[in-house]
């Protein structure tokens, strides 16, 4: 029996994925192939969506295949998803069937970073699917592990490499995950072209990827004293959440205070945007940048001291851990402190734009017509 086992973080799953696969078992006669969900990746500093939904997707897209299996093998493991222990186990599980590992070009180029790499090389077949803007070349150290066809893989039980070249999609789960996150991104052409309805369904009815909006769902703490049954919904949220700290100070005031916490530790590029007529949850939104994950840790840090120490308490704070991108949400304020590359990748400013204010004020007439 061949098995083969590819491993994912699937956040989301995409056609790069499963047209790769399909592609792949074309070529290769696979009895079975499993689809393991690497539920705490060693590589990757944060997923973004819970692994329940990852693998809820990855159901989804796999679809009523049967041999095709969803796997839970690294769900289960509470330890960090190294792919050798996950061959061990499937090697327990099936003892005389044979196994090549897929991986994507990327992939390839990081192996022998991979945990016991010397092991893992020799004790399965690899697969490896090209990826657009990837170089295809394979490094010097396995090249004497290449084979010219995947017919020839099966005179060699493991440690061997094939090389598909045909597959040729040009997609990754960050440009999806970016474009989820900006508003009606589900409607954006790479997200069509490269999502399976089913999983965009399943994204859309559980508001995945989008900042704004999980933000709102997270800090949404109803407050029956200040419900107003004459304010819209949104008017209601922002109502419930500015009440926090009306008595202490205002949103100017607020959003001042801030600066000067980000000032006070050499913020760079500060840069406030009133979103308060066109947002449903703040009035500011003010971006920052640091040098380094110690830099804007300790920004986000100076502004939530300065403002606690006045009785603004923050409603949340997220990404403190890691460090790349931190968020303090102050109610009417929310604060985004960044490395550089991240703000200019995920481009938080290009949100709140000439356009999309544009189409908000159309979107109002519209509505009151
Ligand atoms: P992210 O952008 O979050 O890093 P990703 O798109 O690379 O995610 P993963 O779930 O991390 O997706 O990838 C699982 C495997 O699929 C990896 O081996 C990766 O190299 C491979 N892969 C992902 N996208 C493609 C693609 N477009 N073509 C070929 N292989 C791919």
């Amino acid at each position: 029996m061949l098995i083969g086992l590819f491993g994912g973080t699937f956040d989301p799953i995409h056609f790069g994925h499963t047209k790769s696969i399909d592609l792949l078992h074309s070529l290769v006669p696979f009895d079975q192939i499993y689809w393991v969900l690497s539920a705490r990746p060693p590589h990757k500093d944060a997923v973004s969506a819970s692994i329940k939904d990852r693998f809820e997707m990855l159901k989804l897209a796999l679809g009523n295949r049967l041999d095709y299996f969803a796997d839970d093998t690294e769900i289960t493991r509470t330890s960090k998803s190294y792919t050798i222990d996950t061959v061990e186990t499937f090697k327990k599980r099936y003892p005389s069937a044979h196994f090549c590992v897929v991986i994507g070009g990327d992939s390839l180029q990081t192996l022998h970073k991979w945990h016991r790499y010397e092991e893992l090389i020799t004790s399965v077949n690899w697969l490896v699917m090209h990826r657009p803007g990837y170089p295809l070349e394979v490094p010097r150290e396995l090249r004497q592990r290449l084979v010219e066809s995947p017919t020839q893989l099966q005179h060699h039980n493991s440690g061997k490499i094939w090389v598909c070249s045909e597959s040729q999609f040009n997609v990754s789960s960050t440009r999806l995950r970016a474009a989820l996150a900006k508003p009606n991104g589900w409607q954006d052409s790479i997200v069509r072209d490269f999502l399976a309805p089913e999983v965009v369904s399943y994204i859309r009815s559980n508001n995945l990827y989008q900042t704004s909006p999980s933000l709102k769902e997270k800090h949404l703490e109803p407050n029956k004293s200040n419900s107003n049954p004459y304010k819209s919904d949104s008017e209601q949220y922002k109502l419930s959440k500015s009440s926090h700290f009306d008595n202490i100070m205002n949103s100017e005031q607020l959003k001042d205070q801030v600066v000067d916490a980000l000032e006070d530790v050499k913020g760079q590029d500060i840069k406030v945007i009133d979103i308060a007529d066109i947002s449903d949850f703040a009035d500011f939104m003010v971006v920052a940048s640091g040098t380094s994950d110690t830099h804007v840790k300790a920004l986000a840090r100076s502004a939530s001291d300065k403002l606690r120490v006045q009785g603004v308490k923050p409603l949340n704070e997220d990404g403190a851990d890691v460090g790349e991108w931190v968020l303090v949400d102050f109610g009417d304020v929310v604060l985004h402190v960044m490395r550089p590359e991240v703000r200019a990748y995920y481009d938080l400013e290009k949100l709140w734009d000439e356009d999309v204010r544009k189409l908000v004020e159309k979107h109002r007439e519209e509505q009151s017509e």
